[in-house]
Order: structure tokens, then C-alpha cells, then sequence
């Protein structure tokens, strides 16, 4: 029996040039081999006779060749083999294109199963380019279920499944069983060696299904272990513990109260910092929920024991607007913040770098600009990011070692379902802020198509001259910034020159300089501007209460989640105030309808998260997890959560995995912890 980590070579038929193309699918071993799991199935276990045979049926057949396969060359890069089968019920023909070698294994008065599409008519079926099996070795390519895989130059699906039942044959009884026998039990779930034969090779269709119920539960238990390790291991670290300070003294400094969504949360990030260890949480929140005043609250209380907070943004506007936001909240308490972005001068910027080494600045806020070198804190304690998925989990570690084990706060902006939040920031706590600000009154939503568009038209000018403020975010015309920059500017003129010459219009995108989108920006906010129009750079984070209306055009090429961002731009003040989608079908577009049916955030990225699948949704593999093999996040949330009590069940009676029991499930993890190494540390 040979051992998981045999290399593939030692599989027949797979030499030096195959295991270089497997290697680029990720497989170098055998337990590669066996996990690498079939991305779908074809069913060829049904036979049927060829006088039952309709044209467009895909089907397996038991039939006798009774003419002498024929070859002939009709043009250069044109061959034909053609013969004729038979059964008890019927003829038919068969013809192969460019496959000249079937003329010498397809034997006249020999038994042979053929499985293909039927084309011809119903009285003269016929197939074209069928699989086939000599009748007595017949099983593994016909009259079962057939695995396909995800294939790459040089394998065909024929090498790979024959190497995988080889690879399957070889290791015998070694396959691994990291599921505790209770858990098997208690949970339903097939056992190791019965999942990973039947994914490849199902005995049928139920015994597909029950290997993939247990190999989609084992790889997101491994991986909820694997991340409860983690947590378990930084817990070890110790942390700064700031001096106990009186929370209301913060909160008597607010123009209004904490709702009591931000009590709790301040609460938990102060007993966090408190505890002795470091921090490590994720604050979610819808949009408009006031993460910002939690992050400020915690940066005040390291601040009354001496210590240095950063806080990092993803864009200059948003840097810039959080820094106002801090220094309106924090200043007059005493707290000295600082700003570094890229676009300050190198002057300016040596002076906040020696500001902040020296310890004169409290709270320094910025942009990735923060983690360049000569960057030194005094007395760094806190490190928090906002928009935490634009960043990634390596440049959030980065953060974290200009200081030593400071407390990690993270923000998210897009609100996603807990258990999926658990894998994605699986090594991070969560605190919900899952209360708006009082008269918040939810936006009204429509969905409208072009017929609308005057009606909206007067709509915008009639808000205008109540005194309030539009958005108009411009057509998307696609994923290229350069063009979408084009049309917005196409776009603004029109409306300036033609729709609207009377009001007063100014245009950002992300083209601009930073400065001149500041100014623009600025000038929205001080009211001078009646109609922003904008590509989505105002996507996340600014802040304009007077805004009352927000319009978006071609709105079904934007992600729900991106759309309720931009939703949520306005309706931050006293107004009552509107969204308008243009889209196709107007209200009858089913995606633009989750929008106008909900103003809840959270729905919202389930919703987009079962249209758009879970990879589309963070970019690509930006939070640094291991690649999902078989488990389908949006899919899957049933069994994610299941999975994610049992490993939290697990973790409770054996936090380390030290029980002889669990021995196969530590080394599993392990290895994932290897592959992965960067994100472990
Ligand atoms: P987000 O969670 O989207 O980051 P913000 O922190 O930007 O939300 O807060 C949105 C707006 O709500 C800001 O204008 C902020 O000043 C205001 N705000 C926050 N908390 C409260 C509160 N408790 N009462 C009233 N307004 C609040
Ligand atoms: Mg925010």
C-alpha cells in the first residue's frame, strides 16, 4: 500500500512531462490525486436499445458492429471512419471524425457499449464520436457514472480518471479519517475511504450525494479547526493592557448618544484590550451604523494611557474624511491626530513621520502610505483598517508589526452572513453593530427603466429647489476605468448642457488628481454643488446629510452589494430621501428587486452571494484562505454552519488537538497550516 505522499510518478502512465501538467492543477501527490474531486458528473449507467433511441437522447448502448469499419480520407485534415452496429431492436450508424485508429480497435462480430449523443432520424438513428468499451471489460468509461474533471494541457479526462482509480487502487486503506467517529455519527456523514472512492466513482447517485455531504462537512470543519488553532495560538501573545479609563467621559464629548448597538460593541473592544491578550476583531455594521464612532471610542482609550493608534483607509477621500470625522470627535478632548497619504508633499510627509516616532501625534490616519518604510511609531497600541477586503490579510499583518502585538481592529464595509464572516475573517472575533442611529428613516428605492426618465428628471429638479443635494453615479460601460472615465465625462456634459444648465453640476471620478477630487468633494459638502456626478469613487464612506436623492445608471452591472454602498450615501441625515435605479426592466429586474424590497445589508449580501458566488464576491484570493476544493460557499451555508458547531464543539472539549483521537485531524490541519504558512504567522 503505498503512502499519501508517494509522488504521482509513482502512478502508471504519468512520467516527467504528465506530472509537470498535474502539477499546474495542483496535484504532485497521491493524496493530491484523490482529492482533486470531479467538477461534474455524466450519468452513462442507463442502457437502452437502439430501436428505443430518439434524436438529441444521450445514451449508453450494447451493440454488435456487423460492418467492417471503413476509413476514408476525404480532404487533407479530414478523415472518416464509418461502420454500422446492431442489437436485437434496431441498427445503427456510427462515424468518427479525425479518429483514424478506431479502424483497427473497433472489431467486426465483437460486442462493444457506446455511449453518445443520437443524432440522425428516428428510423435511421446514428452517433458521431461516441465513447466505447469492448463489452467484457466494459465499466469504466461506460455503463456508470463518470467522473469529469477540470483538465489542463496534455491531460485528457481518460489519463486523469484512470490515474485517480490507480491512485485510489495504490493507497488502499491509508485514506485518512480526520472525522471522529461520534461526530461521523451524530452528523450523518459517510466514512473517509467510502467519500473519497464514490466522489470519484459513485456506486450511484445517492452515494455521490453522501460523498459529497461528507467532503464538503470535512473540508470546511478542517478549515473552522484550523482557524480555531489560530485564534487559540494568538491568544498566547501577550498584549498592551491600557490603563482603565470612564468610558462616559468620551461619550458626555459626543454631540449625540451611543446607540446601544455601539455601547456593546465599545464594551467588547475594551474588555478585549483589557484582557491581556491582543486584540483581534472585526466590527460589521450596515452602512450608516456608526462603526467609525466605535473605532474612535477605542482609539480615545488607549490614548488616556499614553499609546499611538493608526487607522488605515483604502483611498485618499476616505482617509481624508475619517481624519475630519476623528479630529471633530477626538480633538477637542485632546487627542493630536495626524494625516499621511500619499499625495502630501515629502516635506509634509517627514513631518508626520517624525511627529509620530517622537509620540506627538495620538492617532495617526492614512492610507496604505502607513506601511511604507520609515514609518515608526512611538508607542504604537492599536491598529485598525476600515474596508478591511480591499486590503487583504498580509498588508492588515504589515500594519500590525509597526508596533509590537498592538490590538487589531478591523471594519468591514461589507456587511456578509456571520458563518461566511467566520471563514473569511476566520481568525478574527466579531462584533455587530446591529442598530441604526435613531430617525434614520429607510431610503426609498425604485427600480425604473427608460420611460422614467423625465418623470426623474423632474423628480431631481424639484428636490434641488427644496434645498437638497443629488448624486448621479454614471453609466458603467465596463470593467475598464479609462473608458468608464469617458463616459462619464460624455455623460456630464450633457447633463450640464442640455438637461440641467441652470443648476449647478461639478463632476469626480477616479481618474482625478487627489487634490481635485478633494475640492470637489469639499465643495459638495459645503453645498456648493446642487448634482454630484460621479463614478463609483463615492462608493464607500463619504458623508453628506444633505443628500436626499441617489441615482444610478445602468445599475444591473453593478453588485448588490456594491449598489446598496452607494444606497447608502444618502439618507445619513434628517431628509426623507431616494434611490433610482435605472436598469433594464425597471422594476421587473428580479436583482435591481432586492434592492427595493430591502434596506437590510446583510440580506442584501446573502442575495448577492447566491447570484455571484462567493470568489467573484472578495476578488480573487485576497483573504489569504486556502482554496476551496468542494465546498461552494453560497451553496453550502447549511453544512458551513453545521460544520462550524461541530469544530467549535470539538475545540471546546480538546482546544489543542491533543487528544490521541483528534491525532489525524491535527496533522490534516498541519499540512494545511504549510501550504498556507503566510497566513498562519
Ligand atoms: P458606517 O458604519 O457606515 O461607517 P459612520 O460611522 O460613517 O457609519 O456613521 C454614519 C453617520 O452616523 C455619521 O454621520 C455619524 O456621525 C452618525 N452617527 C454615528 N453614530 C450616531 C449616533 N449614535 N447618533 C446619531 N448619529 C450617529
Ligand atoms: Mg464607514
Amino acid at each position: 500500500m503505498a503512502d499519501l505522499k508517494t509522488d504521482i510518478r509513482y502512478i502508471k502512465g504519468i512520467g516527467e512531462q504528465r506530472a509537470k501538467s498535474l502539477k499546474k492543477l495542483g496535484i504532485s501527490t497521491l493524496f493530491d490525486l484523490i482529492s482533486y474531486f470531479p467538477r461534474a458528473y455524466e450519468d452513462r449507467s442507463v442502457f437502452r436499445t437502439i430501436g428505443s433511441l430518439l434524436p438529441e437522447d444521450t445514451a449508453c448502448v450494447r451493440a454488435l458492429v456487423i460492418s467492417t469499419p471503413r476509413l476514408s480520407h476525404i480532404r487533407k485534415g479530414l478523415d472518416l471512419v464509418k461502420l454500422r452496429v446492431a442489437d436485437e431492436s434496431g441498427s445503427m450508424d456510427i462515424t468518427f471524425f479525425n479518429q483514424s485508429y478506431v479502424k483497427d480497435s473497433l472489431k467486426y462480430g465483437v460486442y462493444y457499449v457506446f455511449y453518445g449523443k443520437v443524432g440522425g432520424t428516428l428510423h435511421r438513428p446514428e452517433m458521431v464520436n461516441p465513447v466505447f468499451e469492448p463489452e467484457d471489460r466494459a465499466g469504466s468509461i461506460t455503463g456508470r457514472i463518470v467522473p469529469i474533471y477540470r483538465l489542463t494541457a496534455n491531460i485528457s479526462q481518460n489519463i486523469l480518471s484512470r490515474a485517480v482509480r490507480q491512485g485510489l487502487d495504490e493507497v488502499g486503506d491509508n485514506i485518512p479519517e480526520v472525522l471522529p467517529e461520534k461526530l461521523r455519527e451524530s452528523f450523518n456523514l459517510a466514512n473517509a475511504d467510502f467519500a473519497y472512492r464514490n466522489i470519484h466513482f459513485p456506486a450511484d447517485m445517492e452515494s455521490l450525494e453522501l460523498a459529497r455531504r461528507r467532503l464538503v462537512f470535512e473540508e470546511l470543519f478542517v478549515l473552522t479547526c484550523a482557524l480555531g488553532l489560530l485564534r487559540e495560538r494568538k491568544a498566547e501573545k501577550k498584549g498592551i493592557v491600557p490603563n482603565t479609563a470612564d468610558i462616559e467621559g468620551f461619550y458626555s464629548a459626543l454631540p449625540f448618544s451611543p446607540t446601544g448597538a455601539q455601547r456593546r460593541v465599545i464594551g467588547e473592544l475594551i474588555s478585549d484590550m483589557l484582557s491581556g491578550r491582543p486584540m483581534n476583531r472585526l466590527i460589521q455594521g450596515d452602512v450608516g451604523s456608526g462603526k467609525t464612532l466605535c473605532a474612535a471610542a477605542a482609539a480615545w482609550y488607549v490614548f488616556k494611557s499614553g499609546f499611538q493608534t493608526a487607522f488605515m483607509a483604502p483611498t485618499e477621500i476616505l482617509a481624508q474624511q475619517h481624519y475630519n470625522t476623528l479630529a471633530e470627535l477626538l480633538s477637542p478632548l485632546g487627542v493630536r491626530i495626524g494625516l499621511l497619504t500619499g499625495s502630501l508633499t515629502a516635506k509634509r510627509k517627514r513631518e508626520v513621520k517624525t511627529a509620530l516616532a517622537l509620540g506627538e501625534i495620538d492617532l495617526i490616519v492614512g492610507t496604505h502610505a502607513l506601511l511604507s518604510e520609515g514609518v515608526d511609531f512611538f508607542s504604537l497600541a492599536l491598529a485598525i483598517t476600515d474596508e478591511q477586503h480591499r486590503f487583504g490579510v498580509n498588508q492588515r499583518s504589515l500594519l500590525t508589526e509597526k508596533g509590537e502585538n498592538p490590538h487589531v481592529l478591523v471594519m468591514s464595509a461589507t456587511p456578509i452572513p456571520r458563518t461566511l464572516a467566520l471563514i473569511i475573517y476566520g481568525d478574527l472575533e466579531i462584533s455587530i453593530v446591529d442598530e441604526l442611529p435613531p430617525g434614520r428613516q429607510p431610503v426609498e428605492t425604485y427600480g425604473v427603466d427608460e420611460r422614467m426618465r423625465p418623470r426623474i428628471m423632474k423628480f431631481v429638479r424639484r428636490l434641488v429647489s427644496e434645498g437638497r443635494q443629488i448624486y448621479i453615479v454614471c453609466p458603467m460601460v465596463e470593467e475598464n476605468e479609462a473608458l468608464n472615465v469617458k463616459a462619464a465625462e460624455k455623460y456630464y456634459e450633457q447633463l450640464k448642457t442640455r438637461v440641467f444648465p441652470d443648476l449647478r453640476l461639478a463632476l469626480v471620478h477616479g481618474r482625478m488628481k487627489a487634490s481635485e477630487k478633494d475640492a470637489v468633494m469639499a465643495a459638495f459638502v459645503r453645498g456648493e454643488v446642487d448634482i454630484l456626478v460621479a463614478t463609483t469613487v463615492i462608493e464607500v464612506g463619504v458623508d453628506v446629510p444633505n443628500a436626499a436623492l441617489m441615482v444610478i445608471e445602468n445599475a444591473e452591472r453593478f453588485g448588490l452589494s456594491q449598489l446598496h454602498q452607494l444606497r447608502g450615501r444618502v439618507g445619513r441625515g434628517k431628509h426623507k430621501s431616494y434611490c433610482v435605479m435605472f436598469c433594464e426592466g425597471g422594476s421587473e429586474n428580479p436583482r435591481i428587486n432586492i434592492m427595493v424590497k430591502t434596506n437590510d445589508g446583510f440580506k442584501i449580501s446573502e442575495e448577492d452571494l447566491k447570484l455571484r458566488g462567493p470568489g467573484d464576491f472578495f476578488g480573487s484570493r485576497q483573504h489569504g484562505l486556502p482554496e476551496m476544493k468542494i465546498a461552494d460557499l453560497s451553496a453550502d451555508m447549511r453544512l458551513l454552519s453545521e460544520a462550524q458547531s461541530a469544530a467549535a464543539e470539538l475545540l471546546k472539549s480538546d482546544p489543542r488537538l491533543q487528544n490521541p483521537k483528534n491525532r489525524a485531524l491535527l496533522k490534516r490541519i498541519k499540512e494545511l497550516f504549510e501550504i498556507n504558512a503566510d497566513i498562519f504567522n
